[in-house]
C-alpha cells in the first residue's frame, strides 16, 4: 500500500533547481509517498550523449518517470517508445513516464505555459502578439500562444535563421493564424500593434543583465509574459509593472510545467496556486 513514487530530473547543473522541492512538496500535500532525485550529469560525470542508459537505469530502479532537461531535451527523442504529438512537433521532450518499461515523451513546458496564461492574463484569443526569443523556451511559448488561439505571431531572435525556421513550421501546423519572423531593428514598427509580449530569451538573468526591448514602444494596455525566472522580478518586468501593463512572471511557466509533470505521473490533479506559493519561499 505504501507505494513509494520515485522520480529524478537529469540535465547539466541543477543541482539548486526548484523543480525537485516543488514536486515533494506538493506531493506531500497530495498525500503520495514521492521521492523526486536529482541526477546531475556534471557531478555524476555523465555525458548528456549517454541519455539513453540513464533511461534505462531509471526503468530499471523501477523510476516512474523522469523530468529531462538542459541539454537533453531534444537528444532524449532518439530513445523514446511513445511521443505525444505536441512534443513531437516541438522536437523537445521535458517529461518521459516510464509505463511497463516503455518510455513515452511529453512538453509540459507548453502546456505550463498556457496554463499560466490562462491563469494570469486576460483572454488572448484573436489577439497579435510578438515574442523575443526562438530557442527551447520560445518554442514551447509560441506553440501555446497560437493553441490559445492568438490570430497574429510575429518572432524576433537574434538568429534570424533560428526565428524564420520556427515560424515556418508553426505557420505550418496552425495554417490560420499568421506566423511571421521579424528583426528587432524594426520593433518601432510593430511593437506598438501588439495586444501582447512574450519574452523568452535569457536576458534579465544574472548572468545576462538588461532588457531584450524597449517597454516604451508598447501599446499601453499590452501585457508582457516573461519565461525568465531567476530573478522572478526581471529588470522587464519591473518596468513593465511601473509602466501600469498587465505581467505575468517566468515563476507561472514555472510551476505550470510542474504541476503538469505530477498530474501525467500521478494521475492525482495537483493545486497549482498552492504550488506557486511553495514557489516563491524557495
Ligand atoms: P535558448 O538558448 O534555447 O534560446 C534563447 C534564444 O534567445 C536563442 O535563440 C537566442 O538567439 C535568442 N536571443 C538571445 N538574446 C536575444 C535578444 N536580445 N533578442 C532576441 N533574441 C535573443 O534558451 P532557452 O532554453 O529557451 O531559455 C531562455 C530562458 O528561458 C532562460 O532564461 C531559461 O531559464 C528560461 N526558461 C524558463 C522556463 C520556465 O519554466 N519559466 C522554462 C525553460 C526556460
Amino acid at each position: 500500500a505504501d507505494h513509494i513514487i520515485t522520480v529524478a530530473l537529469i540535465g547539466e547543473g541543477i543541482s539548486a533547481s526548484f523543480t525537485p522541492p516543488m514536486h515533494e512538496r506538493e506531493a506531500e500535500h497530495l498525500g503520495l509517498h514521492y521521492r523526486y532525485e536529482t541526477w546531475d550529469l556534471l557531478t555524476m560525470q555523465e555525458s548528456a550523449d549517454d541519455i539513453g542508459l540513464l533511461l534505462d537505469r531509471a526503468r530499471d530502479r523501477g523510476l516512474a518517470a523522469l523530468n529531462i532537461t538542459h541539454p537533453c531535451k531534444q537528444r532524449v527523442l532518439a530513445h523514446l517508445d511513445e511521443l505525444s504529438p505536441e512534443a513531437a512537433h516541438l522536437g523537445a521532450v521535458n517529461l518521459v513516464l516510464i509505463r511497463d518499461g516503455r518510455f513515452i515523451g511529453h512538453n509540459t513546458d507548453w502546456t505550463g505555459f498556457r496554463a499560466a496564461v490562462l491563469d494570469g492574463l486576460p483572454s488572448i484569443a484573436g489577439s497579435s502578439v510578438a515574442q523575443f526569443g526562438t530557442g527551447g523556451a520560445g518554442a514551447a511559448t509560441a506553440y501555446a500562444l497560437l493553441d490559445l488561439g492568438v490570430s497574429t505571431l510575429t518572432l524576433v531572435d537574434v538568429d534570424s535563421a533560428r526565428a524564420l525556421a520556427a515560424a515556418d513550421s508553426l505557420q505550418a501546423n496552425f495554417p490560420s493564424a499568421r506566423v511571421t519572423a521579424a528583426s528587432a531593428v524594426d520593433a518601432p514598427l510593430f511593437l506598438g500593434q501588439q495586444q501582447g509580449v512574450v519574452h523568452a530569451t535569457p536576458t534579465g538573468m544574472a548572468e545576462h543583465p538588461g532588457v531584450a526591448f524597449d517597454v516604451s514602444l508598447l501599446n499601453p494596455d499590452a501585457w508582457v509574459a516573461d519565461v525568465v525566472y531567476r530573478p522572478l522580478r526581471t529588470q522587464l518586468i519591473e518596468q513593465a509593472s511601473a509602466a501600469g501593463h498587465a505581467v505575468l512572471d517566468g515563476g507561472r511557466m514555472a510551476v505550470g510545467q510542474a504541476a503538469d509533470s505530477i498530474r501525467l505521473i500521478t494521475g492525482i490533479e495537483p493545486k497549482p496556486e498552492r504550488m506557486r506559493k511553495h514557489f516563491l519561499e524557495l
